[in-house]
């Protein structure tokens, strides 16, 4: 096999949030093309930053926990924006974890690819999909998260769709017709994030910490009437 090359921007040997029901380790890919206002990892998004691990200090760490671990997590950044996820991806199969992806749903083509060797996708859904922009700060953002969802649907594979709210930005209405457009693409598996506005990539969220709305049981009834496995998170 040819030596993999990802770009690796963190790394979490231990979490039991991050794929359901299972211990899970994080690989942190390096790099995002879009800049969304409430991304709580922006030392990820410049994919040319000089990273802290090689891949070949996270195989050999995977490789001792073989008993101890039961899956691993590709998140980021944008894991696929790296033509090397899936060597990476079928490498972690290879030592018998289960493989879970967190991705913005940017690169259809490069999902479809790793589809076939993956477990379980979280997929984050911005916003409704007429108002992307104003989310990731990208022309053009909704149609690859778009066909996303339909191809991850079409897959059959555990998914979730994840939905973060941001104060200001998306309002009843927005999630409400979110909602709707989930279901008509046969959506059943939801939650609503709130944000993580600590580290965000806009200044101008950090400091609501601790000021955000909760979600409301009647909205979040509502959103139920469309899709009935609806969770916040
Ligand atoms: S939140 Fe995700 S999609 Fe948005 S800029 Fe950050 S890494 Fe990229």
């Amino acid at each position: 096999m040819s030596p993999i090359t990802l770009s690796i921007g963190g790394f979490t040997p231990f979490t039991t949030l991050d794929y359901p029901d299972h211990l899970a380790a994080i690989i942190f890919c390096q790099g995002c093309v879009w800049r969304c206002h409430y991304c709580h990892n922006p030392h990820l998004l410049d994919w040319q930053a000089p990273t802290t691990y090689t891949w070949e200090q996270i195989d050999q760490f995977l490789q001792r926990r073989r008993q101890l671990l039961e899956a691993v997590v590709f998140s980021g950044g944008e894991p696929t924006l790296q033509k090397g996820l899936i060597d990476a991806v079928q490498r972690v199969r290879e030592l018998g974890f289960r493989v879970g992806l967190h991705t913005a749903g940017i690169y259809p083509h490069r999902l479809s690819e790793l589809l076939p060797y993956l477990h379980w996708v979280g997929l984050d859904i911005k916003a409704p999909f007429t108002q992307y922009e104003k989310i990731t700060g990208v022309a053009g953002s909704d149609k690859h998260p778009l066909e996303s969802v339909k191809r991850l649907i079409a897959s059959g594979l555990p998914y979730e769709v994840r939905t973060t709210l941001l104060p200001y930005f998306l309002t009843e209405q927005d999630l409400l017709e979110l909602a709707e457009s989930l279901a008509k693409l046969g959506v059943q598996h939801y939650v609503l994030q709130n944000c993580r506005v600590e580290h965000a990539l806009d200044p101008s969220l950090r400091k609501l910490t601790g000021s955000q709305p909760v979600i409301g049981e009647t909205l979040l009834e509502q959103i139920r009437a469309w899709i009935p496995h609806t969770v916040v998170r």
